[in-house]
């Protein structure tokens, strides 16, 4: 099987992407006890070693570039507070904003010409697929007690209003 990200290469069992996702979500509430059943669905999609590999690089310029965003950000009370002399903190800000934006562009160069994981969620035919039944990425719902899916709640009253 060919990579879907790179359309290039041939795809590796061991490097393959795989992602839950939830869905049919069926909330039942009697007296004090609601009752919650869904399906968890495993999206694989087939990947090279290469993509792989870049995936994770690119996973890495990406959370250094969140890291020194909040740097950036802590510069701003450093200035107003004058933790710091006028000097320093403006340097702090200067290499904290270049470096974002060197993680940022670094994250594009590593992905050109291939898709992003990202990108596998909003276009693999099979997570498009499940995303149109209404599933939802991972693999429970979220804490609180989830509502049941719409289409759930419609085939409970065609059902309700025949018998
Ligand atoms: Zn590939």
């Amino acid at each position: 099987m060919i990579c879907w990200f790179c359309s290039l290469r041939e795809a590796q069992v061991k490097h393959t992407y795989g992602i839950d996702m939830y869905g049919e979500v069926d909330a039942k509430t009697t007296s004090a006890l609601t009752d919650i059943a869904y399906r968890v669905r495993h999206v694989e999609v087939p990947r090279c070693a290469d993509c792989h590999r870049r995936h994770r690089q690119a996973r890495f310029a990406s959370n250094l570039s969140v890291l020194f965003f909040i740097v950036a950000v802590a510069a701003a009370p450093a200035i107003i507070l004058k933790w710091t002399p006028p000097l320093i903190s403006g340097i702090w800000l200067g290499l904290a904003v270049g470096l974002v934006l060197t993680a940022l562009v670094s994250v594009k160069l590593i992905l050109k010409g291939i898709h992003s994981l990202r990108k596998s969620h909003a276009k693999y035919p099979e997570i498009q697929e499940l995303l149109k039944q209404g599933y939802r990425f991972g693999q429970r719902p979220k804490a609180g007690i989830p509502k049941s899916d719409p289409s759930r709640k419609a085939s409970e009253e065609e059902t309700s209003s025949s018998t």
